[in-house]
């Protein structure tokens, strides 16, 4: 990032800057990986959204995968083609669902039977044939922080096995719907990829229950969660994808002609994006100095939302080092990016960057204290 320090020096911060040769290394590598199985993935576009980043997962030939009816609408006009576009989520509105039903997308991946029900209501009235996979809650323990698993019997998310009888007997009823898959996701930012082993075991049994009653889907998919390194974004810039998709390869047990979906979010493009900040005051303190920058909780939420933690680095100081708090400008005890850090000694104007947030960091900025919405910047 050195070399682009005189240029941060000239633009407005706080801003998100965004390493584009990165992240077409990492997506070149995410398409060798996953095409040797002949797997299909999707970028879940909620972690991150920007246009130029999105033209390239359409470059790349993913598909995409939303959560909103909005987040298909921002998928068409990046050039995602209707047929790869999965729409995800336990709460989606009729106005959504029809979004989904007029552009035809690939499949609406449905979490509940009143939603199935809903949907087969709005198809009919359109004059479509919906197609659904059902999310199933796999109930495997993904091991990450508790907000952000997804794959066990008391989140929100999926059906339950055993509510599964009573959703077959619903589809038979549902004449505008077509059953096209099985759709699982645990939870995001796993490291453990035995994580992935348990689900990919747990998958098969389900497809054996289904396979017992006379049902074969056409495709499976395994959602993401696959995690970055947030402590050397450096020196593993770039998650393992070959042992991931591999481990898919050898413990996911695929049917005849039947295809592998994936949903990545955060590998793809978690490590590519920088939040650059300039240091506003220090504050000497007993215990520690504080470091209070000109970004906030309103540009990157995660450290107080689920307890994040991202490395900063000071781009422009070499000095001796010193302990900081380093702390946000939002009227919010929560709004601390990192305590007790050893930083070389800091200084007002110096230019600090919060590494790896290039996923979840600025899609969730909001304009609390009326604060202005952070542009961003690429690299080329
Ligand atoms: C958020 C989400 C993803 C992507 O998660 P990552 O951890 O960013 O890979 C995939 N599928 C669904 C259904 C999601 O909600």
């Amino acid at each position: 990032m050195e070399k682009y320090i005189e240029k941060f020096k000239s633009l407005k911060t706080p801003f998100y800057w965004y390493d584009m040769e990165l992240l077409e290394e990492t997506l070149a590598k995410v398409k060798q990986e996953s095409d040797k199985y002949n797997f299909h993935v999707h970028y879940a576009i909620k972690a991150n959204a920007n246009l130029p980043i999105l033209e390239k997962m359409v470059l790349h030939g993913f598909g995409s995968d939303c959560v909103s009816g909005n987040e298909i609408t921002r998928s068409l006009e990046a050039g995602f083609k209707n047929n790869d576009i999965v729409f995800a989520g336990v709460g989606k509105s009729d106005e959504e669902i029809c979004i989904g039903l007029e552009n035809d997308i690939f499949c609406f991946n449905v979490e509940s039977l009143p939603e199935l029900e809903v949907i087969n209501e709005l198809a009919s009235k359109l004059g479509k044939l919906a197609k659904i996979a059902l999310r199933i809650n796999p109930n495997v323990n993904a091991s990450t922080h508790h907000y952000i698993t997804t794959g066990l019997e008391e989140n929100k998310f999926g059906i339950n096995m055993w509510e599964m009888e009573d959703v077959l007997l619903a589809l038979d009823k549902c004449k505008a719907i077509n059953l096209i898959g099985l759709h699982f996701h645990i939870g995001s930012q796993i490291m453990d990829l035995l994580s992935f082993k348990g689900l990919c075991l747990r998958v098969n049994e389900i497809q054996e229950w289904f396979f017992a009653r006379q049902i074969i889907v056409d495709h499976i998919n395994v959602g993401g969660g696959l995690g970055i390194d947030y402590v050397h974004p450096d020196e593993n810039s770039m998650p393992d994808f070959k042992s991931y998709f591999k481990l898919f390869h050898d413990f996911l047990e695929v049917r005849p002609k039947q295809k592998v979906h994936f949903e990545l979010g955060r590998a793809l493009v978690g490590q590519c994006g920088s939040l650059i900040t300039k240091v506003l005051y220090v504050k000497n303190g007993v215990k520690t100095n504080f470091a209070i920058v000109d970004a906030g909780m309103t540009e990157l939420i995660r450290p107080a939302l689920y307890q994040a933690t991202h490395t900063i680095e000071n781009l422009t100081s070499k000095g001796c080092s010193k302990k900081y708090d380093v702390v946000g400008p939002i009227c919010e005890s929560s709004d601390c990016f990192g305590k007790a850090l050893i930083l070389p000694e800091t200084k007002r104007g110096d230019i600090l960057a919060l590494r790896s947030t290039g996923a979840y960091g600025e899609v969730m900025a909001s304009s609390y204290n009326l604060r202005s919405i952070a542009l961003a910047h690429y690299s080329k």
